[in-house]
């Protein structure tokens, strides 16, 4: 057992029996049994090597022993994002056949498994990232979401396109190999779209440029990710990423597509919502067209027809409406009322919401536009007084959240009155 350093080598010179070298004046030593010292350099030597070892162990996590079937996949998925069976189903086969390719590459076919790259079009806060992530949380694998916005073609101001992967590194603790079978999501894809408007003379650096620097690494390159991330430059050294492995997921509005499906279907439109049809019939509309959409309507809308070929599953997302609103605020594992519920319980009170209630928080997110984000910021707001008072309360308590109080109907002082209160 080795001896704290307050009691060994008092007054004599110690030796580390691991580097040789004698203790300086003061420095603590450990010394373990037969005069056995090592100095502290050696000790963090060692606590390196068994953090390292450690890693090489997780690894072994990421090379999956049994590929969850797709319908394990979308089970899993369904514990937490409500709806989007769709955009659900094609996710879990593209996952399922992507990991599925790496447990067989040392396989003697001929026959070559192509990576399957997915791209999720639906509206703002229906659920892209939350899937791409439930996914990555399932597999255990490394998980990156960027932001296509941030970054430019090179030479440009900006950001390269490697520091999606560098994100994906740090996601993996700096686990280069584990983050080469990891699971990038690049949001705002759509973003990256070539403008129309564009002159000769000036260079769309933030669209097309990237979407050409982007090639590469969507297929499968050897990229060099700048280890202090921003821009690359000569004299640094890089990071070499295989990108071959990893499952880019990108997701896009494509605001407009559903205009562009329309004029390529024509004529079997006819009957399809008219100038007439109100806000609710708009919306049914363009969930039937958008799930028409073909690798064609991506590069009409602007992306690069290369691109759009390492992309092969296209998959769409409808827009929330109420009723999915109101699920989400109550069924995922870990939904919002039950998060709220839990802080409660740990302040030993009950929290209840009115299925009344519920709906009013969904209604009013409704309104916003913004599909589920909304419910967040609506529920932080009512709930922010209750909060901020719980703790000071007499224990045992039940609140009764109702439509009025959501509604604001009644003041918020009165609202807090009305409360049932039980003590
Ligand atoms: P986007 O489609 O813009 O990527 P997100 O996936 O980031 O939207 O959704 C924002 C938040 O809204 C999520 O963190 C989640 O809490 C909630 N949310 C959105 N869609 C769903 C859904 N279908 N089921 C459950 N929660 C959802």
């Amino acid at each position: 057992m080795a001896k704290s350093p307050e009691n060994n080598n008092k007054g004599k010179k110690a030796i580390c029996s691991f580097c040789g070298r004698s203790s300086l004046p003061a420095e603590p030593f450990i010394e373990g049994p037969s005069n056995v010292f090592i100095c502290p350099d050696c000790v963090e030597l060692c606590h390196d090597i068994v953090t390292q070892s450690k890693k090489q162990v997780q690894k072994k996590v990421f090379h999956l022993k049994e590929v969850p079937s797709p319908r394990q996949i979308k089970e899993y998925l369904d514990e937490y994002v409500i709806g989007q069976d769709h955009a659900k189903k094609y996710l879990a086969v593209a996952v399922h056949n992507h990991y599925k390719r790496l447990m067989h590459l040392d396989s003697d076919s001929d026959i070559e498994i192509d990576k399957s790259n997915v791209l999720l079009v639906g509206p703002t806060g229906c659920g892209k990232t939350l899937l791409a992530r439930t996914l990555a949380r399932m597999l255990k694998v490394p998980f990156a979401i960027c932001d296509a916005t941030t970054v430019t073609e090179a030479g440009y101001v900006g950001e390269d396109v490697e520091n999606f992967l560098l994100r994906l590194i740090q996601s993996a603790d700096g686990d280069v190999e584990a983050a080469e079978h990891g699971i990038v999501y690049i949001d705002e894809f759509d973003k990256l779209h070539k403008t129309s408007h564009n002159v000769s003379i000036t260079r769309d650096v933030s669209g097309e440029g990237v979407q050409q620097a982007l090639l590469k690494m969507l297929e499968g390159t050897i990229s060099n990710v700048p280890p202090q991330g921003g821009r690359k430059h000569p004299e640094q050294s890089y990071i070499p990423v295989d990108t071959t492995h990893i499952l880019f997921i990108c997701g896009g509005t494509f605001v407009g597509l559903d205009e562009i499906i329309k004029r390529r279907l024509g004529r079997q439109l006819i009957g399809f919502g008219s100038e007439l049809a109100g806000n609710a019939d708009k919306k049914a509309e363009y969930a039937q067209i958008i799930t028409k959409v073909i690798p064609e309507d991506i590069i009409e809308f602007g992306m690069i027809p290369e691109i759009v070929g390492r992309i092969p599953v296209i998959t769409t997302l409808t827009s929330l409406d109420e009723d999915a609103l109101v699920d989400i605020l109550t069924k995922p594992k870990n939904a919002l009322i039950k998060q709220y519920q839990r802080f409660f319980e740990m302040e030993k009170a009950e929290l209840v919401f009115t299925d009344d209630a519920l709906r009013a928080i969904a209604a009013r997110a409704l309104k916003h536009d913004i599909g589920a984000r909304a419910l967040r910021a609506i529920a932080e707001e009512l709930m922010v007084d209750l909060m901020y008072q719980l703790p000071d309360k007499p224990k045992g308590a039940k609140y009764v959240i109702t439509r009025d109080i959501v509604e604001g109907k009644t003041p918020l002082q009165t609202a807090r009155q009305e409360l049932k209160e039980t003590a």
